[in-house]
């Protein structure tokens, strides 16, 4: 057995779990409990915007319906701001960064290339400003800070992984994303950042989550490498999908753990299904948490989905 196991829960409290999030996190919990490793419980309400009051408060009570439990934390990205603020200012002193003050509009009027599955990459707009035209700017305009990749053909921007499920990846920071962000100029810090500064404060090994996060491994491992962080092992879990192939996502309200509660006196019925997606229990089958932990393995998951596994509703 695999001891040692580091995992997390990483939640943003925006509104009720919805059963995407329920896989995302009863994977989390299988991939340390059949390791007989430890969770911790990170509560990524980094952005004071994006909250919904009672959301907190809602997560933590469906977690202890469904039977996910963890070892340590909650921590509160709220509470964290000058450890980012560290890694940030380590960034800046060794000249990785430079100040963005493109607006969004300037942003999106831009014409830069696209990556690969369309999104538009940085054009380098503000990359070579002179300290000059920086210190001008500055007076009249907040500002952004962005993380400088290698150039294209620099190997130092070309990382690979090994994803416990979607096997091994290749990302080139310089197409796939272009000089990211890593403060925003309202001040918040950067997911990417804030995440990767997570994860390596709090022992994290083992990073689980839904497939939609794929692509910011790269970034991720690449501010790991820059401040001399260990990288974990990543496990990308499929996302769920409709019958017809969309995505559900929390707008589809009867996937909802309100909803769900509403009709079910416990979780076994959502659980069976949602292991049922990755092979994990008998069609219709109805299981407890604690009955999946000895038959997962990563192998199973693998051999049954990659990026995405239907779920009716
Ligand atoms: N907070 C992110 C989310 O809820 C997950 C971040 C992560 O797992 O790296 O989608």
């Amino acid at each position: 057995m695999e001891h040692n196991v580091v995992g997390r829960f990483a939640p943003t409290p925006s509104g009720r779990m919805h059963a995407g999030n329920v896989f995302a996190a009863l994977m989390a919990w299988l991939g340390v409990r059949a390791a007989g490793g430890r969770l911790v419980l990170r509560i990524e309400d980094l952005d004071p915007r994006a909250q919904r009051p009672e959301a907190t408060r809602l997560l933590l009570d469906d977690l202890g319906w469904l039977g996910l439990d963890w070892d340590e934390g909650p921590y509160y990205q709220s509470e964290r701001a000058d450890v980012y603020v560290q890694a940030l200012h380590t960034l800046e002193e060794r000249g990785l960064t430079y100040p963005c003050f493109c607006t969004r509009a300037e942003l999106h009027a831009a014409t830069a290339p696209h990556a690969s599955d369309g999104t538009p990459l940085y054009a380098g707009t503000c990359r070579g400003l002179t300290p000059d035209e920086v210190a001008q700017r500055a007076r009249t305009r907040p500002f952004a800070t962005r993380l400088r990749v290698p150039e294209e053909d620099d190997p130092a921007g070309r990382i690979a992984f090994d994803d416990l499920v979607c096997g091994p990846h290749t990302q080139t920071l310089a197409c796939d994303c272009g000089d990211f962000l890593v403060r925003r100029s309202d001040g918040v810090m950067a997911y990417q950042l804030a995440v990767v500064v997570d994860d390596a404060l709090m022992g994290i090994n083992q990073v689980v989550r839904g497939n939609d996060l794929l692509g910011s491994t790269a970034r991720q491992i690449y501010l790991q490498e820059l401040l001399g962080y260990e990288r974990p092992t990543y496990a990308h879990v499929p996302l769920l999908v409709a019958p017809d192939g969309r995505r559900l996502s929390k707008r589809d309200r009867d996937l909802d753990l309100g909803e769900i509660r509403a009709h079910d006196a416990g979780p076994e019925r959502l659980l069976g299904r949602l292991a049922a997606t990755v092979g994990l229990a008998e069609p219709g089958e109805q299981v407890r948490a604690e009955q999946l932990v000895e038959r997962f393995s990563w192998e199973r998951v693998r051999a049954c989905a990659r990026e995405s596994v239907v779920f009716q509703a």
